[in-house]
């Protein structure tokens, strides 16, 4: 089954997403769980979440993908942003409890010239401080460019951060489709070794949902920079093998690609149409 959504605005509440989604032939979205800059969180409405849960599994929906703010940075060499990224995760997946098993990405962080090593031992240390038994969500690292100082440019650099979390059962990775290319794994050329090195490093069950952007730059820039779904570098016949590939079944597919709502319903549109019945 093609689950395919996109990024939506969280500001008209839970219900509102789902009825967008819907509107235009998603069964996921995205959404910022707060301010993408990192502010405050609204306070959750009890009966928009009520009806929330009952819209999406009236209208089967696929498990949701929630974005950390892009702001936060387990890694700076800031003490107070480290505090920062620590106590808003720590609100955000005490949030996502009241819409259970979802996912809730983030982008790893950026080690500003601490290097990559350095950098991962402060990511997990802060995973280590946030995940818990109880809790149902499985938070996502997404797969980074390598712009700047990024860590995740690499599956080894992912696969590190997992193995240091001691409650990694709770962990997932999503893959960003522009992200990767930009870092270097080439999916036009060779999807499948791409699909068969994530499977040796990291491991491909743990690959739980996938950004679907076109880049606008050539392989291998370190750019991140996305583009619509056919327009950039990538191409629209590598989308289709995506979402057609027999290990990629049934996850999550969330376009990140610059549009509104029109042109995000034109996407979800091609790719429906593409997508050929398992
Ligand atoms: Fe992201
Ligand atoms: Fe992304
Ligand atoms: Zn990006």
């Amino acid at each position: 089954m093609l689950n395919i959504g996109c990024h939506l605005s969280a500001s008209k509440g839970y219900l509102n997403m789902a009825k967008t989604a819907e509107s235009i032939d998603a069964n996921t979205f995205a959404f910022f769980t707060r301010n993408p800059r990192g502010g405050a969180a609204k306070n959750i409405d009890e009966n928009d979440v009520k009806e929330f849960l009952e819209f999406t599994e009236r209208n089967n929906f696929a498990t949701l993908v929630a974005h950390a703010p892009y702001t936060l940075n387990a890694c700076s060499d800031k003490p107070e942003t480290r505090e920062f990224a620590l106590n808003t995760m720590r609100d955000d997946l005490m949030r996502m409890e009241y819409t259970p098993n979802q996912y809730y990405n983030f982008h790893p962080g950026s080690h500003m010239k601490q290097g990559a090593d350095a950098g991962i031992e402060m990511i997990a240390k802060q995973l280590n401080e946030v995940l818990t038994e109880d809790m149902t969500t499985t938070v996502l690292l997404e797969t980074m460019a390598g712009k700047g100082s990024e860590v995740g440019r690499s599956f080894e650099e992912l696969k590190q951060i997992i193995n240091m979390v001691k409650l990694n059962e709770k962990l997932g990775v999503c893959f960003d489709t522009c992200h990767v290319y930009d870092a270097g794994y080439n999916i036009v050329e060779d999807l499948d070794g791409v699909l068969d090195e994530f499977d040796r490093i990291i491991g491909i069950d743990r690959l739980k949902a996938i950004h679907m952007n076109d880049s606008k730059n050539p392989f291998e820039s370190h750019k991140d920079r996305h583009e619509k779904i056919g327009e950039g570098s990538i191409g629209f016949d590598t989308m289709v093998n995506i979402i057609n590939h027999p290990k990629l079944q049934d996850i999550p597919i969330i376009l990140e690609t610059p549009n509104e709502l029109d042109g995000y319903a034109h996407e979800i549109k091609m790719l429906r149409n593409a997508y050929k019945k398992q």
